[in-house]
């Protein structure tokens, strides 16, 4: 599947049926700058990954308004066509002041449901004026959305952990609607969920849609399991299906994925500009053996199991030393939470430590890399790396690996996945780590950069061949088809 089979097959199945995406974060982000107003895209799976399906399928996509120009280039409903250098569908903003972000969003979405969702028991915090916030931003986006169904067969196509109660909200106004979800991180296990004191609101605000995706049938089931136990739901556990207040609900897994293509020609194209060499040399990387890892900064992404591993690698390994230079971007994320902001002075810590313990005149062991980087110069550490960790220690997909797997257009690349990501699944060609046994770990780094070309080669190919042929458009086209066989 492509952009333009993807666009004929919706105009063709859904006709007069638009498509109307919520998500948190917004696609296209307007920032005031000193020179003017500048366009940002955010760092994050979703709004990669959602981005070329609206440019196909030209819809409406309502998210928060965040940046600091956003009003001044939207109109009074909030709207603006994006991208902004070629567009093709509306970006709807919903406006929230400081005490809604802080309650919604930093609040009940990112210290309550993202850790418990990610297992972290520990780290979830959960309190009343968070819910409380939570639920009016809920409304205020169902507010956004009711007016944007011109039809009653219209879809409305809701993104993750921030709106677990907007399914409802919507489908008590209009009991017609055709309402997915999807669900971009893991579900717990019922014993890890029961802890959430609003977890009968949610599993309702749920059960308000007709269709809920996951990317695993793990999470499909751990889902099933809490509404068997906390609503007495009926249940049909081979359909994945939920009947409650005399409605279907069905679940289905649906791993998502990447525009590979475009992947692929960006790196291309970035061949064609400028060549490995150069980008070695001005990195200092010269005959050396390269490393990547790309993640926002986030406890879940395993940053410091892999810092760790790195480190014993080295001491385990010294003929490495001045050999091997591992790139490591995060981007900071969520930095108004403290947990966020300490995880980064300790990451910074760690990588300072190894590169006084081990670095040389010639030879920084890890480059750090702080900032977003946009997806085409992403492509140019993506292709120069002849390894790429990702390690998290508990992730729904996780989308880099598919992308380093995109960019590797000599198929020489090498990827070590952490046996914890949604994506181990699909991509098992790669080396899997445990990112706990760090000298396991350790091993397959040096395993990686002494695989034999051959093996590298056919373990890519594979890999490559996967990813192309299961990519963003394939995920969109298998959720059209289950909204077409559920609500026709
Ligand atoms: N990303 C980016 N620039 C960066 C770092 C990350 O564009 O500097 C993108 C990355 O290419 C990927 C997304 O952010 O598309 C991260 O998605 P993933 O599924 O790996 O993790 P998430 O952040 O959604 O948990």
């Amino acid at each position: 599947m492509n952009a333009e089979t993807i666009s004929q097959l919706y105009r063709k199945r859904f006709a007069n049926r638009s498509l109307i995406l919520v998500s948190n974060r917004e696609p296209y982000i307007h920032r005031k700058t000193k020179t003017g107003i500048k366009v940002d895209t955010p760092a994050g799976g979703l709004t990669s990954a959602l981005d070329p399906v609206m440019r196909a399928i030209k819809g409406t996509w309502i998210a928060w308004g965040s940046g600091s120009a956003d009003k001044k280039v939207s109109d009074e409903e909030g709207k603006v066509m994006v991208p902004p250098d070629d567009p093709l569908y509306t970006l709807k903003r919903v406006w929230l002041d400081q005490k809604e972000v802080d309650g919604f969003y930093y609040g009940y979405a990112n210290q309550a449901l993202w850790p418990l969702c990610h297992m972290l028991i520990e780290k979830a915090r959960f309190h009343q004026r968070h819910w409380r916030r939570y639920f009016e931003v809920n409304r205020k986006f169902a507010d956004a959305v009711i007016p944007e169904i011109k039809n009653k067969k219209d879809i409305i196509w809701i993104q993750d952990y921030h709106f677990t109660v907007l399914p409802y909200m919507l489908r008590t106004r209009a009991r017609d609607l055709t309402i997915a979800m999807f669900w971009h991180i893991p579900w717990p296990p019922w014993e890890i969920f029961r802890v959430i004191p609003q977890r009968i609101e949610i599993l309702k605000g749920m059960l308000g849609c007709d269709l809920i995706g996951f990317h695993i049938n793990r999470y499909c089931q751990n889902f099933l399991e809490c509404v068997e136990n906390e609503m007495g739901a009926e249940i049909d556990w081979d359909k994945n299906t939920v009947f409650y207040e005399g409605r279907d609900t069905r679940l289905l897994p649906l791993p998502i994925s990447i525009d590979f293509n475009t992947f692929e020609e960006m790196t291309r194209e970035a061949t064609a500009k400028t060549n490995l060499p150069d980008i070695r040399k001005k990195l200092k990387l010269e005959g050396k053996y390269v490393g990547i890892g790309v993640d926002r900064l986030d406890y879940s992404k395993g940053i410091t199991e892999r810092i760790r591993a790195i480190k014993l690698f080295l001491k385990k390994y010294p003929a490495y030393h001045e050999r091997f230079t591992f790139i490591q971007i995060a981007v900071p994320s969520r930095t108004k939470i403290q947990e966020y902001s300490e995880l980064k002075v300790r990451i910074e810590k760690m990588i300072d430590e190894i590169n006084k313990e081990f670095g040389t005149e010639y030879w920084t062991p890890i480059i750090y890399y702080s900032t977003n980087v946009p997806h085409k110069e992403l492509v140019n550490y993506y292709r120069i790396a002849d390894i790429a960790i990702v390690s998290s220690i508990v992730d729904g997909m996780n989308l880099v690996a598919k992308e380093y797997i995109a960019s590797q257009v000599d198929e020489k690349g090498v990827l070590i996945l952490s046996e914890f990501v949604g994506a181990v699944a699909e991509l098992n060609k790669a080396i899997i780590i445990n990112p706990f046994d760090v000298e396991h770990f350790a091993d397959m780094i040096r395993r990686g950069l002494e695989m034999p070309e051959e093996e590298k080669k056919r373990r890519m190919q594979k890999m490559r061949a996967y990813v192309q042929t299961h990519n963003i458009f394939d995920w969109i086209n298998d959720n059209l088809n289950a909204v077409q066989k559920e609500t026709l």
